[in-house]
């Protein structure tokens, strides 16, 4: 058994280390006070590389594995969750048009995920159903040579700026998840449009929105994957998707603990910094030993999917455990700064405004204890 690094591991979290840092870090509270999707970042991770990391060269990645992408994803988190999670909407998309698209697909969509010169949205929540995805309202109705859509999405992250969406839509809704289907629709297809942005309470700056399809016309060869095999797609894709989420999860974490720190070492009361006080060491040894809890689980589960493994469960069970710490800690953290804490002055207020969408998306945490209690049971 082997918990270090490797040198290739480390040196793209060094990588992307210095990158959040130098550049990232500076424009977090600026990207959530706009509000404001971050291009000039976006198109910087398209240069770096991170955006499509994880695809084969010949379609314009580095073919790295799961483990570095968690890493890229703790240290983009850590300076600003928006930024990290342009990255890993990018990183998904890919892989699933790498996964399920034709050679056609790959060649044409891949290289400019990859660059950084589009970003492609996933819509699958409706506003009348998120985690129950079996029961979409949307439609596809096979029409020559293709479909015809019909439906509105909802807290479409990205859906105000993505020049194409992997839209999940019914065939037949009579037939539940068997129904379903992936599409491909690009900026400008007829019948497609962008409705209202989400006024969202943390991870700001994505353009959350809604999409509209109403008579949209999609040609057949834009059908990812067989038809009625969406669900299954889709599931497979969160799978993943959940060691990215909670590796944001880690790195908000990890962010909310230093801050946490620095503020007690120079916060003086009662004649001295706070840090002295047990009431707070306590709390700042408790941030510790979560985070390195949740970490091992997150490494775990990126190691399995290398290696070929399942890791379903395991992914849900680091992603519910990440997120639930991330939780913890934010509220301790914030408790440390006192008023301060309380003020858009210090960054513990984003973070805290963050951290709760990673109990929502990719999955509640009541969705992560049905697909754990799944596994077990069955
Ligand atoms: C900022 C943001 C960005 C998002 N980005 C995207 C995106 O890009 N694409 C996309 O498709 N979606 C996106 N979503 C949607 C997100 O995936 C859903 O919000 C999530 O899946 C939960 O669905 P819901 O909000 O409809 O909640 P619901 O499914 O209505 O659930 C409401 C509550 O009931 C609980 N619940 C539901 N079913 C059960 C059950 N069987 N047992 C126990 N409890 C249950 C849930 O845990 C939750 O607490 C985004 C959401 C947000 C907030």
């Amino acid at each position: 058994m082997d918990f270090d690094l490797t040198d290739a591991h480390r040196m793209i979290r060094d990588m992307a280390r210095e990158f959040a840092e130098n550049e990232v870090r500076p424009l977090a509270a600026e990207i959530d006070r706009t509000d404001e999707f971050p291009w000039k970042l976006f198109t910087r991770m398209g240069e770096l590389g991170l955006l499509g990391m994880t695809l084969p060269e010949e379609y314009g990645g580095s073919g790295a594995d799961t483990v570095s992408w968690s890493l890229v994803e703790e240290e983009l988190a850590r300076a600003s969750a928006a930024v990290a999670d342009a990255q890993l909407l990018s990183k998904l998309m890919g892989d699933m048009i790498l996964r399920n698209g034709t050679e056609a697909q790959r060649r044409k969509y891949l290289p400019s995920l990859a660059r950084g010169e589009k970003i492609c949205a996933i819509a699958q929540t409706e506003p009348g159903t998120g985690s129950d995805v079996a029961s979409i309202q949307t439609t596809a109705r096979r029409e020559r040579g293709g479909y015809v859509l019909n439906g509105t999405k909802r807290f479409i992250t990205a859906a105000g700026v993505c020049q194409m969406a992997i839209v999940v839509a019914s065939v037949d809704r009579t037939k539940g998840r068997r129904g379903i289907t992936l599409f491909i629709v690009e900026e400008g297809t007829q019948g497609f449009s962008r409705g209202s942005k989400d006024s969202l309470m943390g991870v700001r700056g994505l353009a959350t929105g809604e999409l509209v399809f109403e008579d949209c016309f999609v040609p057949e060869e834009n059908r990812l994957g067989p038809e009625g095999e969406g669900f299954k797609l889709a599931m497979i894709s969160l799978d993943s998707g959940r060691i990215g989420i909670g590796s944001q999860a880690l790195g908000l974490a990890q962010a909310a603990m230093e801050e946490a720190i620095r503020y007690a070492k120079g916060r003086v009361a009662f004649g001295q910094p706070i840090a002295n006080f047990q009431a707070i060491q306590f709390m700042i040894a408790d941030m510790s030993m979560q985070i390195e809890a949740a970490r091992l689980m997150l490494r775990k589960a990126a190691f399995l999917r290398d290696q070929g493994r399942p890791f379903s469960r395991e992914s849900a069970e680091a992603k519910l455990f990440a997120s639930e710490v991330l939780g913890r800690v934010v509220a301790d953290a914030l408790q440390i700064h006192g008023a301060y804490g309380y003020s858009a002055e210090f960054s513990i207020e984003r973070i805290y405004r963050d951290a709760k969408l990673y109990q929502i998306w990719e999955g509640t945490s009541q969705i992560q204890r049905l697909v754990i209690a799944r596994h077990l049971l069955r």
